[in-house]
């Protein structure tokens, strides 16, 4: 779960890590009120769940209470790359002497968090990278040692950072940064710019922080701060009925039992020369309900034409999914082509049960790729129908 600006900012504060203090506004006369309670200049920021806000123009400097009110009327509502402002975060305006960046994340490949770190901060950490990889620091930690002071000297030492009072904030800073990253299970935190204000002070200015989903049950105050309206209303409908589910482009609507089966119908659907519309994982059960809730959210994707149902039978019986998928049309209209393919266990007595049922629309494939060439040629068939009938041409 991605957080906002001024959640991670508050984790931030909880475990030490110095932050400018803020307020949340919804409204011009919120925003207003904000900056003659913080004091003047405060800076307006946009918060979505998108970086770059600076170039995007969400985020500004109000010199005034009148001028913070006027700036919050310009940020709310605008669209940052398909997110619309509807929170502003309005801060304390900081004095900048110097912009640094620090990271804390997950390296999958090593199994262990890294720590990134570069006194060229501020700018996006990917062109740094790209343009002047000797600059950025990594440095891996060892989870069962934990974080320890000779890390973050050791981050200060080769970033280059001559200040002996700079150098030891930035240490006690890499330490806290470890607890609140451990402490709230995150798969990445990050500070950029990490700043030096012209008395030497260094504190976060901004604040990019990723939950662990799948460790949020353990931490009911984190899960509460996720927004439900700016998530994508199938995943969120998703989410909600216990699926799992993720949305794509296309429209060809893909169900699988396990992810690894469900990541192939995928490829094999744009093999076939289709577009998948979603990855959803029934997971290891195939009982009625569950495929019931798959296609509940799946069919409410209005760019799905068809639907390839793709299960292989391990643990999950294909005649106890073909019962699910018969009762699961029962109980809702589904008014286009599904595509099923069963092998593995009990799958002669699956087909069996669907041949007999045989319901409208319902195609039983013997093949992965015979069943997604059949799923991708009945969606096209589909679209093309409507794109007709748009234009006044169906007959
Ligand atoms: P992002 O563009 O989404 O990464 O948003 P940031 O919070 O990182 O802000 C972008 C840039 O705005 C920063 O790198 C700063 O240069 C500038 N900025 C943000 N807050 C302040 C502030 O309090 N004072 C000053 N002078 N500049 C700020
Ligand atoms: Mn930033």
């Amino acid at each position: 779960m991605d957080l906002y600006e001024y959640q991670g900012k508050e984790l931030f504060r909880r475990y030490g890590i110095p932050v400018s203090e803020g307020r949340l506004a919804t409204s011009q006369a919120d925003a207003r009120a904000a900056a003659e309670e913080l004091g003047l200049p405060v800076v307006v920021k946009a918060q979505v769940l998108t970086g770059g806000r600076g170039k995007a123009g969400g985020i500004t400097l109000a010199e005034t209470a009148a001028d913070a009110e006027a700036r919050a009327h310009e940020i709310l509502g605008l669209d940052i790359r398909g997110h619309v402002v509807t929170k502003v975060w309005i801060e304390r305006a900081s004095d900048i002497a110097r912009e640094y960046y620090l990271s804390l994340t997950f390296d999958r490949s090593a199994k262990k968090p890294l720590f990134m770190f570069t006194t060229q901060g501020g700018v996006d950490i990917e062109e740094v990278a790209a343009t002047s990889p000797g600059a950025l620091v990594r440095l891996h930690v060892d989870p069962l040692e934990g974080c320890h002071p000779w890390h973050g000297r050791r981050l200060v030492y080769e970033g280059g950072v001559a200040d002996v009072g700079e150098q030891k904030q930035i240490a006690a800073i890499v330490g806290k940064l470890y607890e609140a990253y451990v402490g709230c299970e995150a798969m990445l935190c990050e500070i950029n710019p990490l700043i030096v204000t012209p008395e030497g002070e260094v504190r976060a200015l901004d604040s990019k922080f990723t939950v662990d989903d799948n460790a949020l049950f353990r931490h009911a105050d984190i899960a509460a701060m996720r927004d439900l309206a700016a998530a994508d209303p199938l995943e969120a409908l998703a989410r909600e009925k216990g699926v799992t589910y993720v949305k794509l482009d296309g429209e060809v609507g893909v169900l699988g039992n396990g992810a690894g089966l469900t990541m192939s119908t995928v490829d094999v659907v744009t093999f076939a020369g289709g577009r998948p519309a979603n990855f959803c994982d029934l997971g290891g059960g195939g009982d009625a309900q569950g495929v019931v809730d798959a296609l509940e959210v799946i069919t409410r994707d209005p760019q799905v034409d068809a639907i390839f149902f793709n299960i292989f039978g391990g643990i999950t019986r294909c005649d106890e999914v073909a019962r699910g998928i018969l009762q699961a049309l029962a109980q809702m209209t589904i008014d286009y082509p599904i595509v099923v393919r069963l092998d593995g266990t009990n799958a002669d007595e699956g087909r069996r049960i669907l041949a007999e049922a045989a319901p409208a629309g319902l195609h039983v494939e013997p093949t992965m790729l015979a069943a997604a060439r059949k799923a991708v040629a009945l969606a096209g068939a589909r679209s093309t129908r409507a794109g007709l009938e748009l234009l006044g041409d169906g007959d």
